[in-house]
C-alpha cells in the first residue's frame, strides 16, 4: 500500500568543513502531512543538515530532490519559490507593524528570502485574502490588528511562522520552534505546528523530547554527523545508541 507522498528526499548527503566531516551519508525522506523531527546532541550536525536541505550550504556529497526535482545545485531563493521554506528568527517580523500588516508585506515578497526586497507597506494597495486565511489558520485572529511588538514571545514566533507560510510552501523547516518558551507557549505552538502540518510536510530541529514524542510522526537521530536511529519516537527512544548519546558522553 502507498504511504504518504514523499515531498523531499536526501540521499547520501554529506558536508566537510576544511577536512572535518560535519555530516555524512544522511538519507532523509519528508512526507506530506507528516511532522519529522531531527534530534541529536550538540554538534551532531542538525543545523548543517538544515542548511544543506534549504541550500544555504552546498553539499560536499549527495543529492536532494524536492517535489521530484533535483535541487542539489539550486540557490536558496529558487528552492523557496519551489515550495520549501525555513523559519527565520523572530527578527524577521516587523515589530511596529500589526499582525495583518506583517502578513501583507510577507505576501508581497517576490522571492523566498525574508530579508530581501521587501516592498514598503504604503505600496500595498489591495488586501490579499490569504492574509486573513493565514491569520485564521494560525490562530492569530484575536491579535490581527495588534502590533507585533505587543505579542507574547510565543505568538511572535507563530506570526513568524505565518509569514514563512505566505510563500505557500509544501515543506516547512523549523529550527527549534519552541526555544526559550514556557509550558503554555510550548503547548500552543505544538498545536499550531500540528495544524500547519495537516497540509504540509514539516521538519523540525527540537530539543524538547516530550514535544517530539507528542507531535512528531517520524524521528531521525544524528550523532557526530551520522544517523544513528530513525523511526517513530517510541522506537528511537528505546535504541541503545540513542540512550547512550543522550547520557552526555
Ligand atoms: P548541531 O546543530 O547538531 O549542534 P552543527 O550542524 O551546528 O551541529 O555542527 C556540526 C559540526 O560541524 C560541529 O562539530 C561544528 O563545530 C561543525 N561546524 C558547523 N559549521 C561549521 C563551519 N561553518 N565550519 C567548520 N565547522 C563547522
Amino acid at each position: 500500500a502507498d504511504g504518504p507522498r514523499v515531498v523531499l528526499s536526501a540521499r547520501g548527503l554529506g558536508k566537510d568543513f576544511a577536512g572535518f566531516t560535519a555530516v555524512n551519508n544522511v538519507n532523509l525522506d519528508l512526507h506530506h502531512a507528516q511532522i519529522h523531527a531531527l534530534i541529536g546532541p550538540n554538534g551532531a550536525g542538525k543545523t548543517t543538515v538544515f542548511n544543506l536541505l534549504t541550500k544555504f550550504l552546498q553539499p560536499t556529497r549527495g543529492e536532494i530532490t524536492l517535489l521530484g526535482q533535483d535541487i542539489t545545485k539550486m540557490k536558496p531563493d529558487r528552492v523557496a519559490r519551489m515550495g520549501m521554506v525555513r523559519s527565520f528568527q523572530i527578527s524577521a517580523v516587523f515589530p511596529h507593524l500589526t499582525v495583518l500588516e506583517n502578513l501583507r508585506v510577507a505576501l508581497q515578497r517576490p522571492n523566498g528570502l525574508a530579508t530581501q526586497f521587501w516592498k514598503p507597506l504604503s505600496s500595498l494597495e489591495t488586501l490579499d485574502p490569504r492574509a486573513d486565511e493565514l491569520i485564521a489558520e494560525l490562530g492569530l485572529s484575536p491579535w490581527r490588528d495588534r502590533r507585533a511588538a505587543d505579542l507574547s514571545y510565543g505568538r511572535k514566533r507563530v506570526l513568524e511562522i505565518a509569514t514563512t507560510l505566505a510563500l505557500d510552501p509544501q515543506v516547512l523547516l523549523l529550527d527549534e520552534p519552541m526555544a526559550g518558551m514556557g509550558r503554555e507557549d510550548v503547548a500552543m505552538v505544538a498545536d499550531i505546528i500540528r495544524n500547519v502540518a495537516k497540509t504540509r510536510a514539516v521538519l523540525m530541529v527540537e530539543h524538547n523530547l516530550s514535544v517530539v514524542a507528542d507531535i512528531c510522526h517520524h524521528v531521525t537521530v544524528l550523532q557526530r554527523g551520522e544517523i544513528i536511529a530513525e523511526g517513530d519516537y517510541a522506537t528511537v527512544s528505546q535504541d541503545a545508541r540513542v540512550r547512550t548519546a543522550y547520557m552526555g558522553v
